[in-house]
Parts: C-alpha cells; sequence; structure tokens
C-alpha cells in the first residue's frame, strides 16, 4: 500500500508512506513538511517503519528525518554521493543503487538515477515508482548535470514497465500521480530522446 501525503514543506513537497499489506512493515520516502501527516498514517495503518529513504539529499527532502527516525530503530537509507547531506545520524545505510530491501514478503528496490543530483535515486515497490526530483508529472527537476539527467530519464526510467504509478517528489503537474505509460507520451522531458533536443526544451524549463 502507498499513501501519497501533501505535506507542504518547501514548495506543495510529498511524503509517502508505503508498506506490505501482510507484514505491515514500512517505510517513509522523503520525510518534510508537516510530518504529523506522516505519523498519523503510520499509526493509522499500524506501519511498522523499518525504513526512511531519501531520494536525494536536498533540504527540503531530509528535513523531517530527525523527527521520524527519533524513538525507534529505522534505518536512513540514503545514495552513497548525496550522503554528506545527512552525515549526522548515525543509523544511516549508504546505497549505489540496485539494491533489494526486504518488507515482509514484499521488497522494495532503489534505482540510481542521477542527474537532479549526483545520488539520486528511484525507488521501485509495489506497482510505483518513487521519481523524487528526477521526473515529475509532466516535466522533470532541475538538472545540476544535464547529460546524466538526460540519460537517467533515457536509459533507465523510459525502460521501466508502463504499468508503474509514478509518485514524484513535488506536486507540480495537473495530477498527484500518473502511470509510468502515461509520461513516456505525455512528458516532453522523458519523451524527447535526442539529447540536443533535450537540451533546447530543457532551456524552457
Ligand atoms: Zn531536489
Amino acid at each position: 500500500m502507498i499513501k501519497q501525503l501533501s505535506v507542504g514543506g518547501f514548495d506543495r513537497n510529498f511524503s509517502y508512506v508505503a508498506w506490505d499489506d501482510i507484514s505491515r512493515e514500512g517505510f517513509v520516502v522523503d520525510p518534510c513538511g508537516d510530518i504529523t501527516l506522516i505519523f498519523k498514517t503510520l499509526s493509522e495503518y499500524q506501519v511498522a517503519l523499518r525504513y526512511v529513504i531519501n531520494t536525494h539529499g536536498h533540504g527540503d527532502h531530509i528535513s523531517g528525518n530527525h523527527e521520524i527516525l527519533r524513538g525507534n530503530n529505522a534505518a536512513l537509507i540514503i545514495h552513497s554521493k548525496d550522503s554528506s547531506a545527512v552525515s549526522d545520524i548515525s543509523n544511516r545505510q549508504e546505497v549505489d543503487g540496485g539494491e533489494r530491501f526486504s518488507l515482509g514478503n514484499s521488497s522494495l528496490e532503489l534505482i540510481h538515477t542521477p542527474g537532479h543530483t549526483p545520488g539520486s535515486m528511484c525507488i521501485r515497490f509495489d506497482g510505483g515508482l518513487f521519481t523524487g526530483d528526477t521526473l515529475f508529472i509532466d516535466w522533470c527537476g532541475y538538472a545540476q548535470n544535464k547529460q546524466a539527467l538526460f540519460d537517467s530519464l533515457q536509459q533507465v526510467v523510459r525502460q521501466l514497465p508502463d504499468d508503474l504509478i509514478v509518485y514524484p517528489g513535488h506536486n507540480y503537474g495537473k495530477t498527484q500521480t500518473a502511470t509510468l505509460s502515461h509520461e513516456k507520451k505525455h512528458n516532453p522531458y522523458l519523451q524527447e530522446q535526442d539529447y540536443e533536443m533535450f537540451c533546447e526544451r530543457y532551456l524552457e524549463l
């Protein structure tokens, strides 16, 4: 199960609570903004928190880490290339992408998608794809490295199954979620398969 939470935050941020339906083991993605919404969801669905995952190290996506991690033994997961942002958290597991973490009988998969930041990741779980600031609905994130973002969108995100539901890091689209198939057809930044054209289009961001 996946719950999308409009937590406000820096700029229409989304946080997420996701869990395995049977074991109720779960994780939080990018805790920020109105943290009480996250706690409420965890308790309403009796989720046993195992992990807090940051899709990347930007301040607005990590601001709730300490509060969510207080008083439990959940581990923070972040890509090694963005981990300097959370060096103050000791129960931290740095990853490089490709790892799987189990939650009861389910598992989540971490996918390295650099570009917005060097350590940006997407998380695949239960038919959903948490895209952080790599991919928004019909839009994409600011590129710290344009070539890397283009490669991540084309060679990684575009290759994933059509029926995945995209759960972005910010509410910047006409809808709050969309299928990846919709994004492949309608998102100009995911659609553009030529790097030069991508750069031209990107200037309009
Ligand atoms: Zn960001």
